[in-house]
């Protein structure tokens, strides 16, 4: 079964009378995290008979088209657990979106998961062979039997046991009878934070939900800790031998949002950076203005505004309110999908030489209509500058990014990008300057793999079956 490369978000709050509608605001703040799909379950004890009961609601699209006052009135109970996904192809089924929700020996569960596991075909395998039968086509669910199976005789230990089985990137929030639990790999790939209201706690992806939720940012979880909530308060498990960290360096470029403070830095601040030590590497001299491809590029055009003393100026305005089932009325415009999220500023780009700043290239089909449409709108030169090194691997750890074979940096170097997508000049951050802003020293507390093949867990049978170049993936030693 081909894994599906997730990109997601995860709520969960415990010990609010009104924990669903807690958990769709947290979920609302993160819906860039994953537009396919979402969904939240709460946990009740039913009046009459004490037993508890999950109420669940589950739907592809946009949080906020997906709930409505009457749904989440249904949703009652104090404790919720919340998800919000993306998928590549292949996974556009109801039943991949989340939370998962179950009864084990131990009582109900409820789990959503944000990250990408690296053992997950085999250790699918393994449970089907010996009977389990899966619902979904997505990794989480493994958890889920997992859990279910497992002989240890609280959920805490068995969390434990299941940790210790699964490799990759795992940051999520299980809901038990009694207790909220929140989750993270050794590696601390994807993010996770807690949050405290009054007398509920509330754990999200970043911090921009606690936000939302009006919580307060207690702390992040740490990498490989396990905190156990209940009404009690919070005690901390670190049931895994302490590893070297690799936080994923595309959350502070591109994922995470600009607001949210995580890996111990606000995201806007690290953008901000990388656009300023750009301009210090890849200084463009006979530019008159700084744009940003909007919205992941701005911070980083700010920061290179700043480092290069050129003005800032609104070059492309962005329509938000692009769904992604619009369709295209009609066939012959040129670059629809680009020009329904952009538009030029004629004013500010005739007759400029100018900055075009944008977070990363993957495919290289973005960047390639953007300049396109910059030349058209009486642009002199265009000079393109990336705020992330070029990526030239897949990511296995929740990131989705295509197969080798379709990443553009890992098939052409620099100036053949540059003639490919039609700029003047083209220059990315370096590894080194990306490092130098996360403030990383060796060995890394971040995983760069999606720049330099450094992976820091083996995914050797995925890799093998896509195009490698001479060098091959290294994995990174020691670790
Ligand atoms: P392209 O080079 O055409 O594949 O698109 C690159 C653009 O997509 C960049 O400007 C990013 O802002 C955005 N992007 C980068 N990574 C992702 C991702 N994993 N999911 C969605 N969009 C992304």
């Amino acid at each position: 079964m081909k894994s599906i490369r997730e990109e997601c978000g995860v709520v969960g709050v415990l010990g609010h009378p009104d924990a669903a509608s807690m958990v769709y605001l947290g979920l609302f703040a993160q819906q860039h995290r994953g537009q396919e799909g979402c969904g939240l379950v709460s946990l009740e004890l039913d009046a009459a008979s004490g037993e508890p009961k999950f109420n669940a609601h589950k739907s592809f699209g946009l949080v906020a088209e997906s709930f409505n006052p009457s749904i989440l009135s249904e949703l009652k109970g104090d404790s919720a657990v919340g998800h919000v996904r993306y998928s590549t192809q292949g996974g556009h089924i109801i039943q991949n979106v989340q939370p998962f929700y179950f009864r084990t020996s131990l009582g109900p569960l409820a789990i959503a998961h944000n990250g990408n596991l690296t053992n997950a075909a085999a250790i699918r395998q393994e449970l089907e062979q010996s009977g389990s039968v899966f619902q979904s086509t997505s990794d989480s669910e493994i958890f889920v039997h997992l859990l279910a199976r497992a002989e240890a005789p609280t959920i805490l230990e068995r969390i434990f046991t299941v940790m210790a089985k699964v490799n990759g990137a795992y940051s999520m929030v299980i809901q038990s009878q009694s207790r909220l639990f929140a989750v993270r790999d050794a590696c601390g790939f994807r993010p996770l934070v807690l949050g405290k209201r009054q007398n509920s706690w509330m754990v999200a992806s970043e911090t921009c939900a606690l936000d939302l939720m009006d919580a307060t940012f207690v702390r992040e979880i740490q990498p490989g800790e396990v905190v156990e909530i209940s009404s009690e308060g919070i005690t901390s498990h670190f049931p895994l031998p302490k590893r070297q960290t690799a936080f994923c360096s595309f959350e502070p470029i591109y994922f995470a949002r600009p607001d949210s403070h995580i890996f111990g830095d606000e995201i806007y601040s690290l953008r901000r950076r990388m656009g300023r030590v750009l301009a210090e590497e890849a200084p463009a001299p006979d530019a008159d203005i700084v744009i940003a491809v909007p919205d992941s590029g701005v911070p980083m055009a700010v920061g290179f505004s700043e480092g290069s003393g050129l003005p800032f100026e609104l070059g492309l305005v962005r329509n938000h309110y692009v769904g992604r089932t619009f369709i295209q009325p009609a066939q012959e415009i040129r670059d629809f999908g680009v020009r329904l999220k952009l538009n030029p500023v004629l004013s500010v780009l005739k007759g400029k030489s100018v900055v075009v700043v944008d977070d990363s290239i993957v495919r290289g089909t973005t960047s390639a209509k953007i300049i396109r449409m910059i030349k058209q709108a009486g642009a002199k030169r265009i000079h393109m500058r990336i705020g992330s090194p070029p990526i030239t691997y897949s990511c296995f750890y929740g990131v989705d990014t295509p197969e080798r074979g379709k990443l553009l940096a890992a098939q052409k170097d620099v100036e053949a990008i540059r003639s490919y997508i039609g700029c003047d000049s083209l220059a990315y951050l370096s590894i080194n300057g990306l490092r130098q802003v996360l403030g990383d020293t060796e060995p890394g507390r971040f995983c760069t793999a999606c720049f330099n093949g450094n992976y820091p867990e083996a995914v050797h049978a995925k890799i093998s079956s896509q195009p490698t170049d001479a060098k091959g993936p290294g994995i990174r030693a020691g670790i």
